[in-house]
């Protein structure tokens, strides 16, 4: 976890984000969380915990320069909730995909890209240069597909 907090505190000195201790309290619990997909409301509950004086307009405030960073991805489903999740350099920079299960809401990750032969055939075709996207699989859990049946 420290090691990923160093990869973070470096890709956000080059962009000039300073690191205050809320904000530091905040992007831990980014970190910790990061597969929970936490919206801004809740990411405050957590970091209430370590910092008490914390304001929810901090909360927002740093979570909207993480964006304007691109450090931070924002996940969209549709509940009118956004949620958040920190962009972890892994090689390709890419986002993951989501699983989204229309029963339980539960949200998987796949980990996989899948799309290098989509993404090459269409930089070569449309000579356009793709960055990032955002995938998302409206479906059912196994546990609530077995109910479903
Ligand atoms: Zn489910
Ligand atoms: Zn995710
Ligand atoms: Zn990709």
């Amino acid at each position: 976890m420290d090691k990923k907090m160093d990869i973070l505190k470096e890709k956000l000195k080059r962009t000039g984000f300073k690191i205050t201790p809320q904000r530091r309290a905040i992007i831990e619990v980014l970190l910790e969380n990061n597969h929970y997909h936490l919206s801004s409301e809740e990411i405050y509950d957590k970091v209430r915990e370590s910092c008490p004086e914390i304001g929810l307009a901090t909360v927002y405030r740093t979570v909207r320069i993480l964006d304007e960073v691109d450090a931070i991805s924002k996940l969209n489903l549709d509940d009118g909730c956004i949620r958040y999740e920190l962009k972890l350099d892994d090689e390709t920079g890419h986002n993951h995909h989501h699983l989204i299960c229309k029963k339980c809401g539960k949200i998987l990750e796949v980990k996989d890209d899948l799309l290098d032969n989509i993404e090459k055939e269409i930089e070569e075709e449309y000579g356009f240069r793709i960055k990032d996207h955002d995938l998302k699989f409206y479906g059912y859990c196994s546990e609530c597909d077995k109910t479903e049946k």
